[in-house]
């Protein structure tokens, strides 16, 4: 059985894309939305439910391949890390059924519910189905043919499990890609917009077509002002949930910049149901990167206000560690730095609401640590610990990691 439709997910058709046709303003990442935005919920595999008023879920991709000599505790310790991180769903490329056979026996070893990205092989799709995978990236329109669409959705309704249809700027429909002119920026960015819209489109009428509602899309391009406008037409149009992202950002400094100013301002609007940071970096950072968008997005809605205010900051709020740490200076008497790195993972990995000061000597140190519940700080050559401002202890440099875990578990 398939899901019930709702509907038709598309609500009114695009416009004709004419090439070289007159372009619209590149569109200001802080224009109001004019309406609620709200998608309809999904449920993935009963595992998660997204979309709604649900909060966003953050999400990674693993890295590499994954053989069966892999699967050992260490990977599985690392995965549960990310879920405690604050990681909602993992997805893993399976370019083939023996991969899809490691990741059925992965998927039992998680709590993490896990995706599979597919393209073309509709067996894939059908042999991932088999075991406990929460959600599959999958194009309908190139998995080869109406038969094929139709197993594939209906074991999906079946076993529960969600599908994403993902829309990627790299690899649009020809006749789609040929509405894209190069010839300027502002042609590019409306037209690239629109067609990754239409792409999208087209794959949800697929769905539509069998009655299965149980979808969500991304449409993602390294461009901006395309991912920001492709993401605003569609949320108009549809209430299928998004997957939103900024696709290859770039490495961790230029991809966190770049995703925050792509993802924040869509966020803040309320559109954008789960979303992925695509760093040249590590899982556990973009992880991180992830939780600092929502956070940001959240401030920026409160500030923002206006109708459903209420729901879109309670979206993407999150508890756990809020760090501030300062840049470190010729004073610094603590290496800051080299804290950070020592301690990042396990301080967004901690399962409580907590400030924590990490700064490099006595100037700006205290008061930043009065603010803070947990504060450590260089001081001349000692280092100061504080809680809520007082001074708990005092250690040499080789004594400070420890000291801190003692106050941190305390
Ligand atoms: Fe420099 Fe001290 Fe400020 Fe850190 S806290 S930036 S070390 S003055």
């Amino acid at each position: 059985m398939f899901v019930a439709s709702t509907g038709s997910a598309t609500k009114k058709a695009l416009p004709e894309l004419v090439e070289g046709g007159p372009q619209s303003p590149v569109p200001s990442p802080h224009t109001p939305l004019p309406m609620s935005l709200q998608s309809r919920k999904i449920n993935i595999a009963n595992k998660v439910t997204l979309g709604g008023d649900t909060p966003v879920i953050i999400q990674t991709m693993w890295k590499d391949r994954l053989s069966f000599s892999d699967l050992n505790d260490d990977l599985v310790k690392r995965i549960e890390g990310l879920g405690a991180m604050g990681c909602g769903l993992l997805r893993f490329s399976v370019p083939d059924l023996d991969t899809a056979e490691v990741l059925g026996a992965l998927a039992k070893l998680v709590s993490m519910p896990l995706v599979a990205d597919i393209h073309f092989d509709h067996k894939i799709a059908l042999r991932c189905m088999d075991f406990p995978i929460a959600k599959i990236r999958i194009n309908p329109g190139n998995i080869g043919g109406r038969e094929k669409v139709r197993a594939v959705l209906e074991k999906a309704s079946e076993r529960g499990v969600a599908l994403r249809i993902g829309v990627n700027a790299g690899s649009l429909p020809q006749d789609l890609r040929s509405k894209t002119p190069c010839s300027s920026v502002s042609s590019v960015v409306k037209n690239l917009a629109e067609a990754l819209v239409e792409a999208a489109e087209r794959e949800l009428a697929i769905f539509d077509e069998f009655g299965f509602t149980n979808a969500l899309v991304s449409m993602k391009a390294s461009n901006l002002a395309d991912t920001i406008k492709a993401n605003r037409l569609l949320a108009e149009r549809s209430d299928v949930p998004l997957h939103i992202g900024v696709t290859e950002a770039g490495p961790l400094v230029a991809g966190v910049a770049r995703s925050s100013a792509a993802l924040v301002p869509l966020l803040a609007q309320g559109i954008g149901d789960t979303l992925r940071v695509s760093l040249s970096d590590s899982v556990e950072n973009e992880v991180i990167a992830a939780r600092e968008i929502l956070g940001a997005a959240a401030e920026i809605a409160a500030i923002n206000g206006g109708p459903d205010a209420e729901t879109r900051v309670s979206r993407l709020k999150r508890g756990g560690v809020t760090i501030i740490s300062c840049p470190r200076c010729g004073r610094h008497g603590f290496d800051t730095h080299g804290f950070c790195g020592r301690w990042l993972t396990r301080l967004y990995a901690l399962n409580r609401t907590i400030t924590i000061a990490i700064m490099g000597c006595e100037v700006n140190g205290p008061e930043e640590a009065r603010h803070a519940d947990i504060g450590i700080t260089g001081a001349g050559d000692k280092v100061l610990i504080f809680r809520r401002g007082v001074i708990v202890r005092t250690v040499t440099q080789a004594e400070a990691d420890a000291a801190f875990e003692e106050e941190l578990t305390r």
